[in-house]
């Protein structure tokens, strides 16, 4: 089957209003996951996208679903729906799909709990075009009947090995099951567990598989380092970490909620003592921060006004700040998946970045699991107490991350594309651009 890989924006063909808000967003060329998914979803495949965020993946779903749009005079109830595991993500994809959709009357609307359901309601009653939300505040919609679904034709699951594993299969389930059967579904996922592939088995029609999660790994552009210190001289050694490194946005991931509320306390205290950290701005954010309190947050973080973010895992996943230079593990993460997902934090889109674990005693185990991960080592930090004296048995990690395959090799670009059958049961067939030019 032929490989449909574009190069250049240009090649995909897209409408003229959507270059230009390409332009003014400064995408110069699309991403890999971009260059694959972009062809196959505009002519209206199933599709299974492997990729992780900071690769451009919401614009890989967005810009088709943005092309081929009826206006909402023609259509006034919802035709794509996007499901996403968290709210800071939803408002992540909402605001990627206003951007991408400057120049043109769009309705897009975030549905994500914790904002306000008679708002939603409201709008979803004055007629919108694309809904971005969470499975919880989507089953609600539908449970009142605010939603309806009879007209999408497109459904993206973004995420989906999150959704899983935070126990939406249930409520993704269902919402699938209201939806048209002709419906268009994309598939994105960092990984591809049993779990994902059983639901996309049950689905998806056809597929089309792309895998990019070995291209578009973020964390391989990002410089990564451990520092093994006493619990006594964490602090201490972080502090004059932040004092070397002064670095420009930072966050640093502790395990627990109270963890992360105790180490806010104590940089609190810290930071005016030392002249090169005193004009440093601090927050946190946690779970139990309602919701105006973590947009807030993310609001000052994405201004700038912010330089050090102390966070549990919540900002792990999905959150797009593209200004993050430094990411510190206090803690290590309970998962070693979650370490990568913290480390993507910084590197976004190729930029550069550093990441610096603390390792405790007795955590060298999971620092090597981390390492067979990423399939590499990390490098010891001169902070760290025993620089000097420290041999550590060296292992190279030997798991190559191609394991994941459905159907045949992965070509050499990591696209997957086999067995695909355009749906003959689709009525939206590409449509030409001068057609979509004249709806817009
Ligand atoms: P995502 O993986 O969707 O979270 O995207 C990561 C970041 O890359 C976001 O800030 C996007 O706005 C940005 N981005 C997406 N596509 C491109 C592109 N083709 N060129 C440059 N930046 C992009």
């Amino acid at each position: 089957m032929e490989s449909k890989i574009a190069e250049t924006f240009e090649e995909l063909g897209l409408s003229p209003i959507m270059m230009r808000a390409l332009a003014k967003l400064g995408y110069e060329r699309p991403s890999p996951i971009q260059s694959r998914v972009i062809p196959w979803a505009l002519e209206g495949y199933d599709l299974i996208g492997q990729a992780r965020t900071g690769t451009g993946k919401t614009a890989s779903f967005a810009i088709p679903i943005l092309e081929q749009l009826d206006p909402l005079r023609v259509c006034p109830s919802p035709q794509a729906l996007v499901l996403v595991p968290t709210r800071e993500l939803a408002a992540q994809v909402h605001g990627e799909f206003v951007k991408l959709a400057d120049g043109c009357p769009t309705e897009i609307l975030e549905v994500a709990g914790g904002k306000h359901l008679d708002r939603q309601t409201r709008k979803l009653r004055e007629g919108v075009q694309v809904v971005v939300g969470t499975p919880g505040r989507v089953i609600d919609h539908i449970q009142r009947g605010s939603l309806d679904l009879r007209r999408l034709w497109c459904v993206v699951l973004d995420e989906a090995d999150r959704m899983l594993d935070i126990g939406f299969r249930p409520d993704i389930e269902r919402i699938l099951r209201r939806c048209p059967e002709n419906r268009q579904t994309l598939l994105l996922s960092a990984t591809l567990a049993a779990e994902v592939k059983e639901l996309a088995n049950r689905y998806l029609f056809e597929p089309v598989h792309i895998d990019c999660s070995n291209k578009d790994i973020s964390v391989e552009t990002i410089e990564q380092r451990y520092l093994t210190v006493a619990p006594e001289k964490k602090l201490e050694t972080l502090l004059a970490l932040l004092e070397r490194e002064r670095p420009p946005q930072t966050i640093i991931f502790c395990r627990t909620k109270l963890g992360t509320a105790k180490l806010h306390n104590q940089l609190e205290r810290q930071l005016h003592r030392y002249p090169d950290l005193k004009h440093l701005r601090l927050a946190t954010i946690h779970g139990n921060m309602n919701q105006s309190q973590r947009d807030a947050v993310f609001k000052q973080l994405r201004e700038g006004s912010i330089q050090i973010l102390v966070a549990t895992d919540v900002v792990g996943r999905g959150i797009d700040v593209s200004t993050i230079s430094h990411i510190i593990n206090w803690d290590l993460p309970d998962d070693c998946s979650d370490y990568v997902h913290r480390v993507g934090r910084t590197g976004r889109m190729g930029r550069e970045g550093i990441a610096f674990s603390f390792v405790a005693k007795g955590q060298g185990q999971m620092l090597t699991e981390i390492e067979h991960k990423i399939n590499r080592l990390l490098v010891l930090d001169p902070l760290s107490e025993n620089h000097a004296t420290m041999s550590r048995e060296v292992i190279t990690p030997t798991v190559i991350r191609d394991e994941v395959e459905i159907g045949s090799a992965p070509e050499s670009f990591g696209l997957v594309a086999h067995g695909a059958t355009k749906k003959p049961r689709l009525n939206r067939m590409r449509r030409s651009l001068s057609d979509r030019e004249r709806r817009r």
